[in-house]
Parts: C-alpha cells; structure tokens; sequence
C-alpha cells in the first residue's frame, strides 16, 4: 500500500513510471522506470542491478544484486517528463547498506551529527555551461557570438538562453525548489542558478536533480548542458560552491556567534570545523575537484575575464572571494568543488574533515582578508599559506596519505575512489593532446 500523500501525487499527475534513481561513484544518475503500481516494492526490497555495470560499487559479475532501494522523502513528479516520478534509492547489499553507495556514505556522516542533536544544511551553487554542436558536431557556447569581453551578468547572454532557463526554473518550482536567482556568469554560455538551502541529504538529491533536468531539458532544445568544471581554457570554470551552517535541534545556527570579536560572525564550533577543511584540504580536493579537468580550473590568472574565481590556496577570509573557505557571516561558504562532483561524497568528506576539527579544537589561525590572487608565489609562502593539489594524482595522493577520510567514510569507498579514480589519470596522461601535437611535431 502506498502512503497517502504518494498515492494522491500518482493519481493527481497521472504518474505512470517511477525512475528508481541512485548514482554511480562519480555522481552521475543511474535509474530503472518502474510502473507506478510496483513503487512499494522498491521502497520495501529495492530495484535489482548488476552492479558490476556501474562505476564504483565495488562489484563482480559473479555476485548479488545492488538493490536501489527507494527512500519514500525524496518522492517527486519529474516535472520535463510527464507520466514519471523520481524517487532516490540507497543501495543494498544482501539486505545490508552498502558501504560502496554515495547515499549510504553520507548518511552515516550525517548520523555521527545526528547523535549530537545537530543537523548539516548546505545551500549549493550549481554552475554549468550551455552549448549547440556545430556542423563537425563541436561543442560551441551558446552565446559565443557575442564575444564579450565581461560577459557575467550580460542581459543579452542570459535573454537569449531563457526557453532553456524559464523551463529549467519551471521544473524545479514545480517540486517545491525555492529558486531565487539565475544569472548569466563570466564565460560564454555559463550560468548559475540559486535556490534556498535545506539539510545536506536533500541538498545532494536536489543537486542530483537539477544535473538530471538541465541535461534533458537542454537535450529536448538541441543544446547540451554541461557541468564540466573548466571547458574552456581561458574562461571561468563551473564551480559549485557548498554553504555550510549546522543547526540544532531547535534550528538555532550553531555556526553563528553574534559576539565573534572578528566581525564574522563566527562561533567556536565554526571556527574548529574551518581549521579541519583547512588542515585536510589537499585530500578533500580529491571528492571536490574529482576530474582531471578539475585542476585546469583551480589556477590563479590565466583568465580572460580578470579572475577565475577559484581558490587556489589553502585558508579561509571575511567575504574573501579569493579565498577557500569564505565567510559570508555566521556561516561558511566552500569553494573548492565543482560542478563535476559527487555531492554525496563531497558532503560525507566536508564532514569527516570539519568533524576532525571539532573533535581535536583545532585553530585555523587568522583570516587571510586580501586579494590572494594579486600575489606572488613567494608571497603566498611566506605568509605560510598552502597550494593546493595542482593535478589530480596529487589530491589523490594526498587522500591515501589521510587517513581521516577512510576511517569516517569507509575503507571500501575511499580505496574504490582511489582506484577508479587512479585508472583515469593514467588513462588521461598517455593520451596525446593536440597541444603536444602543436608543440611538439617539428621542435
Ligand atoms: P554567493 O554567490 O554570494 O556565494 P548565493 O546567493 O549564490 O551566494 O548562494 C548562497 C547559498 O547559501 C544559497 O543556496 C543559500 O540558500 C545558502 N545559505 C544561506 N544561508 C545558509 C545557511 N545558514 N546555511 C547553509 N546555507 C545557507
Ligand atoms: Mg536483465
Ligand atoms: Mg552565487
Ligand atoms: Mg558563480
Ligand atoms: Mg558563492
């Protein structure tokens, strides 16, 4: 028997097929359509999979089911696909949780909160990057003929895509997203869109969502929508911002202390679960910034527009746009990822790091309140300021060296990660680029 308010959302959309949604290890929805009336038994049993098919389960051809079993809270109408509903399953293994599920892995973070009466909310900035295919079928932005210098907040760009836009907001309006801004950012054909925070689980089935709508929305209007981090060299890439604040049982923002004698806003909780992102930041960049292509945007300069508004070194500041860490006041807002992530490991990393800091008090020293960006290299040392990984092997160098991470998240994931993560960096660094083609032929 399905519960009440399902069975009215079936009958009042004339929902026909359920998606039983999870994600593979880099993020990416993976789905079965199941008809309506067999909804509860993905709720009870979960939808079978062989997950040998799928990235990182961790599984053999020759083993059990993944079972993607559906949590009934995150049942919603797909509003660009009408006659379906989405619900978000966490895997099961012989009847268990199982460790190699993004979803699994978070929960278990978010209980060790629980357990303190306290609940994560994290309001995320999806970023992404709107494309046609040209006649060779290449990629091109959509509004690429403009050729504006400063094309962030550009009234024309953001006219132009807004068929896509208006349908996109519409969507998630729909089940019950507060979207309160898009606008136009700093490359060519690059947008954000902004909607209200909620408790961290929800946050990463949301963001799940919207990949899952922009991609499909964009398809139906002959674009593609691209969450790459850094599709083009010398333009901004696509970040995904995490604001952070914890809550207590009575939503009092335990983040937030109005007598902080910086100005920022900052409680002592707050301060102790910046000092862990900061003391465990090169292994975090691994879950944050997780592609190859996530380093071309972690750089300082090369951009035509001025910044590229990512961080490239290790601290936290006042409303420091250069910075890692940014306070915007009384919470803390995460630069690093990009819209590339997993945000269910990002999320279950941010904890494991900022709860390392808790629990040993750590201090994460003064504010850096300047532009980092306008400074050297052997600036930035000698204020004793890390860097951050500039590639991908190094963050995952770093992620093996931290033990944190596996111990809070899991062995099984965190050596999965490692793995798959691994084999495409190798795979990445013999491939021949055309650079070294241009370079390299007649020197
Ligand atoms: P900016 O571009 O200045 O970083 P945005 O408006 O794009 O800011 O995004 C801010 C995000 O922070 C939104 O998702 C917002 O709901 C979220 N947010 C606001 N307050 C909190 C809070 N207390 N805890 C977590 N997230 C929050
Ligand atoms: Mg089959
Ligand atoms: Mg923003
Ligand atoms: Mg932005
Ligand atoms: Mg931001």
């Amino acid at each position: 028997m399905m519960p009440a308010e399902i069975e009215r959302i079936v009958s009042q959309n004339d929902i026909k097929y359920v998606l039983a949604q999870f994600v593979d290890i880099h993020g990416v929805a993976k789905t079965k359509s199941v008809p309506a009336n067999c909804l509860m038994d993905v709720v009870e049993k979960g939808a079978g999979f062989a997950g040998f098919a799928v990235w990182g389960l961790g599984m053999e051809p020759h083993g059990p089911d993944f079972m993607a079993r559906g949590d009934l809270n995150t049942f919603s109408v797909v509003p660009w696909q009408p006659g379906y509903a989405r619900i978000a399953c966490d895997g099961y293994v012989n009847n268990a949780p199982h460790p190699y599920c993004s979803r699994v892995v978070l929960k278990q973070q978010l209980a060790r909160l629980a357990a303190k009466g306290w609940t994560l909310n994290t309001g995320v900035e999806p970023e992404f990057s709107l494309f046609t295919r040209d006649d060779k079928g290449a990629l091109q932005p959509v509004d690429e003929s403009d050729v504006l210098d400063k094309p962030c907040y550009d009234y024309k760009g953001l006219s132009r895509s807004r068929a896509f836009l208006e349908k996109l907001v519409e969507s998630l309006q729909a089940v019950d997203f507060d979207v309160y801004q898009i606008d136009h950012e700093d490359a060519n054909g690059q947008f954000e869109i902004n909607y209200t925070y909620s408790d961290a689980l929800t946050s990463a089935d949301r963001f799940t969502f919207v990949r899952m709508a922009a991609g499909e929305i964009a398809n139906e209007l002959d674009m593609v929508c691209s969450f790459m981090p850094k599709p083009s060299s010398d333009r901004t890439g696509n970040g995904m911002h995490f604001h952070l604040s914890i809550t207590d049982k009575d939503g009092q923002n335990l983040f937030h202390d109005a007598d902080d004698k910086s100005g920022m806003g900052l409680s002592k909780l707050a301060y102790h679960f910046t000092a862990g992102l900061l003391a465990h930041a090169p292994a975090l960049c691994a879950f944050a910034a997780p592609t190859v292509n996530s380093y071309k945007r972690l750089v300082v300069g090369g951009n035509a527009s001025g910044a590229t508004w990512a961080p490239a070194y290790i601290c936290y500041g006042d409303n420091n746009r250069s910075a890692m860490v940014r306070i915007p006041y009384g919470r803390l807002e995460f630069r690093l990822p990009d819209s590339g992530c997993n945000p269910y490991l990002v999320t279950a990393a941010l904890i494991a790091a900022g709860m390392d800091g808790v629990e040993r008090e750590l201090d994460p020293g003064e504010p850096m309140n300047i532009n980092l960006y306008s400074l050297s290299l052997d600036e930035i040392k000698e204020k004793g300021v890390g860097i951050l990984p500039q590639n991908l092997n190094e963050a995952l160098d770093a992620l093996e060296a931290d033990s944190v991470f596996a111990e809070a998240m899991g062995s099984e994931i965190v050596s999965e990660f490692l793995k798959v993560k691994r084999a495409e960096w190798v795979e990445y660094s013999r491939h021949v680029s055309d650079w070294e083609v241009s370079h390299y032929a007649e020197f």
